[in-house]
């Protein structure tokens, strides 16, 4: 029995639907190689692959018929559904392929939707949390061994090089993203990923990194400051601290994203950085490092139990430096549980 497959159905309102994203298709089926797409109509469930991975679908793909598609995919895509109108994954069939897709489905009325997957997939399941947790932990240890590399003199692409074979050495698949390592003046930069640059004493570094662990996320900020923070440094880091965990405090089901990205964005525009806070709170994830839902001013999303998400303000200072704080946490009926136990107490090495 696939759960994850009826679950599926219940959201389709009579359309097939083409599962081309290999994410959705691994969440969907089970299946773990390169190619493979799911095809559901009605009460069947079509899994195509070519005859590389026949033996590999039999194995992993459960409540699906496994279908050689050979050399002419979308031709058996077609033959399949006979007349049935179709929906495909906007977010990843690229235009060439939904105009081949047509070309080959004369008489299927083809549309390009998000896929009913990415909201499925937003709610993880007590195993998938405890995945997501192993990943934050190794992360947390990448981050304790971080504070042994920041230094002055050493390198930020060396730093980030250091971390991701940590990682990697304790069985991550792979980073998450390319890790940041962000000093200085680049600290102001929220996606600064680690360049040649030396670190310098009295600089903030942000630090922001994550693993693929058994095919998991995780994703950690800190920001530290080499030999003493100033004043201001001190000030910002105070002030963007007490807004996660305003958030932290305030963030439960029911809300919508929009609300709980409020939590910190009202709080850092009362302190006066209302222009210093670009990005929003924070993004789910999971098998993808950003993934639904989104905590941002533009989400009218509402958080569900079961939800991954961040928790990441941050305010920027163009120029001088930047400072963000990002934890991850599992959103319930009365609250958020955090994930992450990295200290966040100011850390000057
Ligand atoms: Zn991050
Ligand atoms: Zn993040």
């Amino acid at each position: 029995m696939n759960g994850r497959l009826l679950a599926l159905r219940e959201k389709l309102n009579g359309k097939s639907l083409l599962v081309t994203n290999p994410r959705n298709v691994a969440y969907l089926t089970g299946f773990t190689g390169t190619f493979g797409y799911a095809l559901v109509k009605g009460d069947r469930a079509f899994f195509l692959t070519d005859f590389r991975y026949l033996e590999q679908a039999a194995q992993q793909v459960t409540g699906f018929e496994v279908v050689d598609a050979g050399l002419a995919l979308w031709k058996k895509v077609g033959e399949l559904l006979a007349g049935d109108r179709l929906a495909v994954e906007a977010e990843h069939l690229t235009c060439e392929a939904f105009g081949k897709l047509k070309e080959a489905l004369p008489g299927v009325e083809v549309t390009a939707e998000q896929s009913p997957l990415l909201k499925l997939r937003s709610i993880k399941s007590g195993e998938e949390v405890e995945k997501i947790a192993a990943a934050v932990r190794l992360a947390d240890e990448a981050f304790a061994y971080a504070l042994e590399l920041v230094r002055p003199g050493a390198r930020e692409k060396e730093i980030a090089l250091e971390l991701e074979f940590f990682m990697r050495k304790r069985g991550a698949g792979s980073v998450a993203f390319e890790i940041i390592v962000a000093s200085g003046p680049r600290s102001a930069l929220p996606h600064g990923v680690a360049g040649e640059k030396e670190i310098e004493a009295g600089e903030a570094v942000v630090l922001d990194l994550g693993c693929v662990l058994d095919g998991y996320c995780s994703d950690l900020t800190r920001t530290v400051f080499v030999g003493s923070a100033g004043e201001e440094e001190r000030a910002v880091y105070r002030e963007v601290l007490a807004a996660q965990e305003r958030a932290l405090a305030g963030i439960r089901a029911g809300m919508t994203g929009k609300e709980a990205d409020a939590l910190a964005r009202d709080y850092l525009t009362e302190k006066g950085y209302d222009r210093n806070f670009g990005h929003g709170l924070g993004h789910g994830l999971g098998r993808e490092v950003h993934e639904l839902p989104r905590l941002s001013p533009a989400s009218e999303e509402t958080l569900q139990e079961g939800n991954v998400v961040t928790v990441e303000p941050g305010v920027y200072l163009p120029g001088k430096f930047g400072v963000r704080i990002e934890d991850v946490v599992v959103i319930g009926k009365d609250g958020c549980r955090n994930l992450t136990a990295s200290t966040k107490e100011l850390i000057c090495l």
